[in-house]
């Protein structure tokens, strides 16, 4: 099931019941720009309906990153005509994610049904659509995370960069699969854009404030974990991964929240595991 929040005349977006993924329409004269494809077929079809509603070709496709929850419904929502983009080292990030969960579910980095960017790119490209749709690189939830930024409507299509809940529980950035250097120092750029609304990659619209948010956690989390390091010098890896869970706890990481204040909050542990592997 996918339920619809409009943004602005240009802008709205569609959520997927299935981790509350989001996909974005903007539109112009010139036609339509999609950003993120969802990735339980019904839902990315769903959406694909939607779009075609407005009446105009979808122009570009573009794919935040290579994660199958962003891509995957790429093959329901492409036309012959629509162009799709994605950062140049895209495939780094679907490679790892097949690595990592391609013997438990294989039918979502099935190949085969991908759809894959005519354009890649490096740093940053804008889209004359009438009005200027700036997409930049912004490293760090993966390395080919992108962001899209709407500079007269200030809204920031942020993908998985910044991540938000059904708007209740509070959500946590998530660098397993990047770098959590890389996360702060985007995160730090993007604060300094001119934003009124964040569309997150999943999850209800979310105001600047919650760039905030993340980097008070992920600095607080490098600080904890260095302190943890230097006092357990003496564990092996095996033991630093037993104790790791216990002693940097989610609370003390953001003062003042508790655990069931949070959605998932098993990305905190999974961001510990990754800080455990780059050692
Ligand atoms: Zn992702």
């Amino acid at each position: 099931m996918i339920t619809k929040t409009k943004i602005s005349d240009r802008v709205s977006f569609y959520t997927s019941s299935s981790g509350l993924t989001n996909g974005t329409i903007i539109e112009s004269e010139k036609g339509i720009v999609i950003v993120d494809s969802m990735i339980v077929p019904k839902d990315s079809k769903a959406f694909y309906e939607e779009i075609k509603k407005i009446g105009k070709p979808i122009k570009y496709l573009i794919n935040t990153h290579w994660h199958s929850d962003h891509c995957y419904g790429n093959r329901f929502i492409a036309e012959k005509e629509t162009i799709i983009i994605a950062h140049q080292d895209y495939l780094e990030t679907l490679k790892a994610e097949k690595e990592e969960l391609g013997k438990k579910s294989d039918y979502i980095t099935d190949q085969k049904n991908l759809i894959f960017p005519q354009i890649t790119f490096s740093n940053s490209l804008t889209l004359d659509m009438g009005f200027n749709i700036e997409i930049h690189n912004m490293p760090g939830h993966s390395f080919d995370s992108i962001i899209v930024y709407l500079p007269e409507e200030k809204i920031l299509i942020a993908g998985d960069t910044i991540l938000n809940s059904d708007g209740i529980k509070l959500a946590l950035p998530y660098f397993y699969w990047g770098d959590i250097d890389l996360l702060c120092y985007s995160l730090e750029k993007i604060g300094m854009y001119d934003i009124e609304l964040i569309i997150p990659g999943h999850g209800v619209q979310v105001t600047p404030d919650k760039i905030r948010f993340d980097l008070t956690y992920l600095n607080n989390l490098k600080e904890l974990f260095y302190q943890f390091l230097s006092k357990n010098k003496n564990l092996e890896l095996i033991d630093l991964q037993k104790s790791v869970l216990d002693k940097i706890i989610l609370e003390e990481c953001l003062p003042g929240a508790k655990k069931e204040d949070f959605w998932v909050t098993d990305i905190h542990k999974f961001n510990l595991q990754k800080l455990l592997k780059e050692m």
